[in-house]
């Protein structure tokens, strides 16, 4: 069944379509949906009201081992992985044509599940995680292998193979984007894939794994196991028969990735985790107005539930004033309200956990003496839902609680500096590498700026700018390869060396 189109343009329209929907929330594992072998469950809950979606199973070590076995049993057997990558690439544009003409549903599944405002559902999420996909599938028949520079008596190849089996372990804040960064690569590349999804946000992986099916991807090559961390994700990561284990979540649980591997198989893995990016606006920035406005939106899209959020903005002190009180203007400006309306900006918090957290890093923030210059309280309480509004601290000190830890939640830190040399040095002061920006007219500092910074990405004169031409992941404890760009499927595919005597 595919979208009928006539999108919805109300809350009201799309309450309709949620009443309508049915959800699945079962386990997908060598191309069916099947409960959890223990038959346990837990509850999906809609952030933005408090209420139970639907049931989920809940997998664990059995559940997991049934997943892997099929994905390996598919991986030997070739029917995937000695597909030619031609083939491949028809597939996955499949994949992603089922995805876009099941966009609504997807988007609706996205913000019941996450709280995510239904238009960035739409306009973000349901545009970005099709066009990864089909960016792979396109990719796979356009990469050659190499030819080593030998003699004339011998021949070197350098090819690369798929590894085997992928363990994708992701997060709650882009659901379905943060999967398919993992499973584009991965299977493009010709693995086998089991992926778990954050118990916060499970259903959009759910869905699609069907749809990878309807697409023509052969049963038990895409697995979905959803879970909790503790049970799911530690039983896939401690797995012998799991070759990659390929994470997005946060530095403390990546650092138990890398526990579990050492524990194990010594798996390959690969960590996208946290940040505390700075957002470095200069004294010659230019367009303040449109500078203030990118500093908002690096900290409130999403809620500030955003790995590369710009939580850290740094303002020169010449122009402190009139650029704070354009940011505030603009976070003040920004609708909070039901997901399901398609003019909300700000919708909930993913859960009450996150709710607290948050709530608990503005409290901090107040204790440690920074200025509380807008927001900082919950809203909406009466829907049962975890709404937090747009929140800046000004006068913040690097060696504050909310300028060293990530929030993840929309909680803006401003600080100020007199040189750009103070600037970068306060920029890099974090256990953290994911991203930084810097705004500035002139060129050359641009440039010194950028190469200054210790980050993964770097965004000149903007702010999260990119697409799926460019690599992205962190330095430090932000994580270690690279998502999206073709160097992603270098953490997909093992290099070969054959060496023949001609002679
Ligand atoms: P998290 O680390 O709590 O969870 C991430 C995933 O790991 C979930 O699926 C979870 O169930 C699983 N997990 C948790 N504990 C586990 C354990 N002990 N063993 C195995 N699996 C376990 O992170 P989160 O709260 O879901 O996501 C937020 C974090 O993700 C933030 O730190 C954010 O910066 C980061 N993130 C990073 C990127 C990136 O590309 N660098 C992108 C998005 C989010």
């Amino acid at each position: 069944m595919t979208d009928k189109g006539n999108t919805p343009q109300t809350a009201a329209g799309w309450a309709a379509r949620a009443a309508a929907l049915t959800i699945e929330g079962r386990a997908y594992i060598d191309g069916r949906y099947v409960p959890a072998v223990a038959g346990e469950t837990f509850p999906c809950i809609n952030p933005a009201t408090g209420t139970v979606l639907t049931e989920v199973a809940h997998c664990q070590a059995a559940d997991v081992d049934l997943a892997v076995r099929a994905a390996r049993r598919e991986f030997e057997q070739g029917s995937w992985a000695r597909t030619p990558p031609k083939a491949r690439k028809l597939v996955l544009r499949r994949f992603a044509e089922l995805m876009e003409a099941n966009r609504e549903e997807l988007a609706l599944l996205e913000t019941l599940d996450m709280g995510k405002p239904i238009s960035d559902s739409l306009n973000v999420d349901l545009r970005s995680a099709p066009n990864c996909i089909a960016w792979y599938g396109e990719a796979i028949d356009k990469i050659y292998d190499e030819v080593a520079p030998t003699g004339p008596a011998e021949l070197g190849l350098i090819t690369r193979e798929p590894i085997g089996v992928v363990g994708a372990v992701v997060p709650w804040n882009f659901p379905l984007i943060m999967a398919c960064w993992k499973i584009g690569p991965a299977l493009a590349a010709g693995n086998s894939v089991v992926l778990k999804p954050s118990e916060k946000s499970p259903l959009t992986a759910i869905r699609i794994a069907a749809l990878a099916t309807e697409a023509g991807l052969p049963a038990g090559v895409l697995n979905v196991v959803p879970g909790f961390g503790q049970t799911t994700g530690q039983a896939l990561a401690l797995h012998m028969d799991v070759d990659v284990l390929a994470f997005t979540g946060s530095t403390r649980t990546g650092k138990l990735m890398l526990n579990y591997s050492g524990q194990s198989n010594m798996k390959r893995v690969y960590l996208e985790c946290g940040g505390k990016s700075a957002n470095i606006v200069l004294a010659d920035v230019g367009d303040l107005d449109r500078a203030a406005t990118a500093a908002a939106w690096a900290i409130f899209f999403n809620q500030g539930e955003v790995c590369t959020a710009g939580s850290r903005l740094l303002v020169h002190e010449s122009i402190r004033e009139p650029f704070l009180d354009k940011v505030i203007a603009v976070g003040r400006s920004l609708k909070l309200g039901d997901p399901l309306d398609p003019a909300t900006q700000v919708g909930a918090i993913v859960d009450d956990l996150q709710l607290n957290t948050v709530l608990g890093y503005i409290a901090k923030g107040r204790a440690e003496g920074a200025t509380l210059a807008l927001g900082g309280g919950r809203q909406r309480a009466d829907s049962g839902g975890y709404f937090v509004e747009p929140t800046v601290f000004s006068g913040v000190t690097a060696d504050m609680t909310i300028a060293r830890e990530e929030i993840f939640g929309p909680v803006l830190s401003a600080m100020t500096f007199t040189d750009v040399a103070e600037a970068v040095r306060i920029a890099n002061d974090t256990i953290y590498g994911l991203a930084a920006s810097v705004w500035t007219r002139d060129v050359s500092t641009a440039h010194r700026v950028s190469r200054a910074l210790r980050a993964g990405s770097v965004w000149v004169n903007c702010y999260d700018g990119g697409d799926m031409t460019v690599p992205f992941g962190g330095y430090k404890q932000s994580g270690n390869g690279r998502d999206k760009s073709l160097h992603a499927l270098d953490k997909y595919t093992e290099l070969k060396a054959t060496w023949f005597d001609l002679s």
